[in-house]
């Protein structure tokens, strides 16, 4: 059977590994003196530098196609950013990509779509920010949506290993056709199916969450934990790496639990690594067990948190979220 959506695999694969040049180059020249600083500089540069190069390629080979996308050039455009986006057009050019600076701005706007529309891309051009400052786990994240399915999910996940110890996974889905991670560095070499844990005793799970409490409760967590009495500790991990564990069975939820009431998910944090678990067999839908709605916009507005499992253990799961919801969630 031909595999649907062969050019945009090819052009998205293409673009998130030129987008991962960016971000590693940039990441590797962070100083301890910018963490000290709490610096966010050098995320924005990488940022931008990777939403224009990926949008720059949907552009050019699917001109018809909106792309919502986190960030917006308007800052850049100012006179206070120009430095900054003579930063940003510096480090895309050492990724091969030559731009002018109206160029470059053109290419990040170019994401700027926020409405739904037929036929979409979604991407997270540095997900995990806070991990990618850390020189930690963070993820590229493109998506395709049509008709409010995700045809096509990737995940550019630099720090993260193949089996073999390589660091740096590219990991992808096409509805209907299997989850796949390769070496992010090399596009010869084999790809290999990934698949979901076969666990299904709740004491035995290994359970993922955010490293930021501010993004996902780890109280609530804590207490799923102990009534299911998982004894591993949490795995915490930015970005949707979380997804690539469970997706390949290093780990068997990752779970997203609201901080806040109100808080809603954004469509970036998610599509590239939902059709990458559910290919490799997992389920995904949100703490209140219904699947998720990408036909909203930029956020998941009809959707609260995240539940992702292997899917053997989803009714279990959901059931134990609800049992300890806090009172105000
Ligand atoms: P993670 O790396 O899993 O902690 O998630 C990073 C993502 O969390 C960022 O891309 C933000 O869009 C998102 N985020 C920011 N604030 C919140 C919040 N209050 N609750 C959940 N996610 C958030
Ligand atoms: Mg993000």
């Amino acid at each position: 059977m031909a595999v649907p959506y062969g050019s945009e695999l090819r052009v998205g694969l293409e673009a998130v590994r030129l987008a991962a040049k960016v971000c590693q180059s940039v990441q590797s020249a962070i100083t301890t003196e910018a963490l000290a600083k709490k610096d966010n500089s050098p995320v924005t540069v990488a940022d931008y530098g990777s939403q224009a190069i990926v949008c720059r390629a949907l552009k050019a080979a699917f001109p018809n196609d909106q792309v919502i996308g986190e960030e917006g050039a308007a800052e850049l455009r100012t006179e206070a950013g120009r430095a900054f986006l003579e930063q940003v057009v510096r480090e895309v050019s050492a990724a091969g990509v030559n731009g002018t600076p109206e160029e470059i701005c053109d290419w990040i706007d170019h994401g700027g779509s926020s409405e739904y529309s037929a036929r979409f891309w979604t991407l997270d051009p540095i997900d995990g920010t806070k991990g990618f400052l850390r020189k930690e786990q963070y993820a590229i994240s493109l998506a395709l949506i049509i008709n409010g399915q995700i045809e096509l999910g990737i995940l550019g996940c630099p720090n993260m290993q193949m089996p073999d110890g390589t660091v740096g996974v590219i990991a992808w889905a096409i509805r209907g056709h299997g989850a796949w991670q390769q070496s992010l560095s090399s596009p010869e070499s084999p790809a290999q199916a990934i698949k979901v844990s076969l666990t299904s005793t709740p004491s035995e799970l290994v359970f993922c969450e955010s490293v930021e409490s501010g993004h996902s409760s780890h109280d609530w967590s804590g207490l799923i934990a102990a009534d299911l009495q998982i004894h591993r500790e949490a795995v915490r991990m930015d970005s949707q790496c979380k997804y690539l564990a469970v997706a390949r069975g290093d780990a068997d939820l990752y779970l997203r639990l609201p901080t806040r009431k109100g808080y809603q998910e954004k469509i970036w944090d998610h599509a590239g690594g939902v059709l990458i678990v559910q290919e490799a067999g997992g389920h995904v839908t949100d703490i209140n067990g219904q699947l998720c709605d990408f036909r909203q916009g930029a956020s998941l507005s009809k959707n609260v948190g995240m539940a992702v499992t292997n899917g053997r253990v989803h009714p279990i799961v959901i059931n134990a979220i609800a049992r300890h919801a806090p009172k105000d969630a």
